[in-house]
């Protein structure tokens, strides 16, 4: 790139506002050897000086949005100790003679009982307001039953 002393009177390319290009234009005022004014030379419109090229956009910050750095890591199984009561209690029995769950079926303390959602369960506790706690596989549930 060429330095050339310019001065007020030269020509040189400048954004022009009005023409909303890149055009000659006519330094009409300069700062401190910088051009500050300028007349176009399409439009005769005088205007502030803006360089032909946009002014550059601030460097694209390195891709550090979103993502963080550390992934969520898939939480560890808990190992269990040794045989859950489940197992102990439930998983060994025979399912033929586990009672299909309804809210209206009656249950005592240890039936066996298949719900539809919770599998194969054991009833440990019938409390008097028509509640039944089963233990399932994925733990005590109170359900609702008929005393
Ligand atoms: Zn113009």
């Amino acid at each position: 790139m060429s330095i050339r002393k310019l001065s007020a009177g030269d020509i040189i390319d400048a954004r022009c506002t009005k023409c909303r290009s890149v055009l000659n234009h006519t330094i009409v005022a300069m700062v401190d050897g910088r051009v500050v004014r300028v007349q176009c030379n399409t439009c005769n419109g005088q205007h502030n000086y803006h360089p032909p090229q946009e002014a550059k956009k601030p460097a694209e910050r390195a891709a550090s949005t979103g993502k963080s750095s550390s992934p969520a890591r898939p939480r560890r199984e808990p190992v269990p100790a040794g045989p859950s009561q489940w197992e102990l209690e439930v998983a060994g029995r025979d399912p033929q003679e586990a009672i299909p769950y309804a809210m209206d079926a009656s249950f005592r303390v240890g039936n066996l009982v298949n719900h539809p959602v919770f599998g194969l369960g054991l009833v440990t506790v019938v409390t008097k307001p028509n509640k039944v706690e089963i233990l399932f596989r994925d733990g005590k549930k109170l359900l609702r039953c008929t005393l």
